[in-house]
């Protein structure tokens, strides 16, 4: 995938796929990274391992399981999310 570097020049489309590529890049860290991140059980977002309670839905059950961490980081960079995930959160 190419790389966009200049993103007010962009269409809206691309814009969104420079949002996409972006997510990909995160999903990627965390994938090479899963014991730093963990799965929120309430809302399905990606947070850092370190986080008590989720940011985003206020749960404190999470599933710290590296597959599983690793299984919605590629989730959900491969689709639309509104979900919180772990760069957000510093
Ligand atoms: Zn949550």
């Amino acid at each position: 995938m190419q790389i966009l570097h200049n993103v007010d020049k962009l269409s809206p489309m691309a814009k969104e796929n420079t949002a996409l590529a972006e997510r990909a890049k995160r999903a990627r860290r965390i994938v090479r990274n899963p014991t730093l991140y963990k799965v929120c059980m309430g809302c399905d977002s990606i947070v850092a391992s370190k986080v008590n309670i989720c940011p985003n839905c206020h749960s404190y059950r999470f599933e710290t399981d590296e597959s599983e961490v690793v299984a919605q980081a590629k989730a959900l960079s491969s689709r639309e999310q509104n979900s919180v995930v772990a760069e957000d959160l510093f």
